[in-house]
């Protein structure tokens, strides 16, 4: 049956009339998670220590791992939740880099994520041994993979422009030239169809709280290639990474397969949310959802384009190169923005002049695309950005 996509928006508690077009940043809030979080609380406030066992959260990040390992094809029993999203692309790529002795070169490009880049600085850094970050254009990766690099270090989806990378031809390449790939799923786990396994991705990472709708600060995940789950080293070697964490033995022994990826102690209430966005996922055909964002995504580009010439496009036009997102470039784009906030249009800003707009088919419909190229229209035409109050930049944008 098809997914019903006009039932899927009584799902969330989204405050009424608002046009939320901001689920690339943060998805909102499902119906379920304040009784789930208010359940683990009381599962605290009952069961103190013994909610580790009689309520299962120390199983918690596999299970909630292999729940996000369906929408992103990853094999079951080799994705675990935990951490921040910047931990896990420093975990993949410390261990990928081991399983590639003798390289030391990393391949990124320019429209990854800066904390992906920061975090790989800083392990190479720390490496030393003329390990180094190379970075091209993202049109120019596929050229620049030689037999020098290491491991290529890419996000799917570009969190500015929404033009997603080619994951399959592009592993393929790293994979011909003896490298090992790492696919950053942020804006692609929710978003579309993702298939980790056909893509021969060795590592996949990702966050819970944008197109997953897990909550602010939800936790992360990691999957891991069956083929490297029992010999990828563990950077972050955290005693529940431990084959035996209760055995307090003075040394670390990796846990089995993608286990060894877990750190510390899991965030049982960050998680008590992510397992109420999840129930939402089960009943969602991905292929669905993905018919569904672009057509959504087509009709607010064509509106755009046509009511607001100034506006210059920088996501591509052709389905199979973009994500769930829509970006527009505008010298005023911050002041902009806000003023389209203030009008009950909630996109964002990234710097230096890009306004993004989310497509989540669960909760966005023609009438909230309709509305939200309406308000732009009027906000461009009219120069309701012009105002003082719209520059002062917040410190989240
Ligand atoms: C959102 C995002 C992050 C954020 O990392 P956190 O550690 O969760 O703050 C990292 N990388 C990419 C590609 C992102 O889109």
């Amino acid at each position: 049956m098809p997914t019903d996509f006009a039932a899927t928006r009584a799902l969330f508690d989204l405050p009424a009339g608002l046009c939320y077009l901001d689920g690339n940043s943060l998805g909102p809030l499902p119906r379920t998670a304040r009784e789930r979080m208010a359940r683990a609380m009381d599962e605290w406030g009952r069961l103190l220590i013994g909610g580790w066992n009689q309520a299962g959260w120390m199983a918690q990040p596999g299970l909630l791992g292999d729940r996000i390992g369906r929408l992103i094809g990853a094999e079951p029993g080799h994705t675990v939740v935990g951490d921040t999203l910047s931990i896990k692309v420093y975990q993949a790529l410390a261990a990928a880099l081991a399983l590639v002795p003798g390289r030391r070169i990393v391949l990124s490009d320019t429209g990854n994520f800066p904390s992906d880049l920061y975090m790989a600085e800083g392990l190479l850094r720390m490496l030393g041994d003329g390990h180094a970050l190379r970075l091209v254009e993202p049109e120019a990766v596929g050229d620049a993979i030689t037999e020098e690099v290491a491991v290529l270090l890419l996000t799917e989806v570009d969190y500015r422009t929404g033009r997603r990378h080619d994951m399959p031809a592009l592993t393929r390449k790293a994979h011909e030239a003896g490298a090992l790939a790492i696919w950053d799923l942020a804006h692609s786990a929710g978003a579309f169809p993702v298939d980790v396994t056909a893509g021969g991705a060795d590592f996949a990472v990702g966050c819970t709280y944008k197109y997953l709708n897990g909550g602010p600060g939800a936790p992360a995940f990691i999957a891991v290639a069956p083929r490297h789950a029992e010999a990828a080293p563990a950077a972050l070697s955290g005693w529940l990474g431990h084959r035996a964490p209760f055995a307090f033995d003075l040394s670390y022994v990796p846990g089995r397969g993608v286990e060894r990826f877990r750190v510390g102690t899991p965030p049982v209430l960050a998680m008590a949310a992510l397992d109420a966005a999840l129930d939402i996922w089960d009943a969602i055909d991905m292929e669905d959802l993905r018919q569904r964002s672009l057509a959504l995504a087509d009709r607010f580009i064509k509106g755009v384009l046509d009511a607001v010439p100034e506006l210059e496009l920088v996501t591509p036009r052709e389905a199979e190169r973009r994500g769930s997102q829509v970006s527009f470039r505008h010298p005023e784009g911050y002041a902009a923005m806000q003023a389209l906030i203030a009008r009950g249009v909630v996109g964002d800003f990234r710097a230096p002049d890009i306004m993004r707009f989310g497509i989540a088919p669960l909760y966005i419909g023609e009438a909230e695309i309709d509305r939200a190229v309406d308000v732009l229209a009027e906000v461009m035409e009219r120069r309701l950005w012009d105002n003082p109050a719209y520059r002062i930049r917040a410190p989240v944008t």
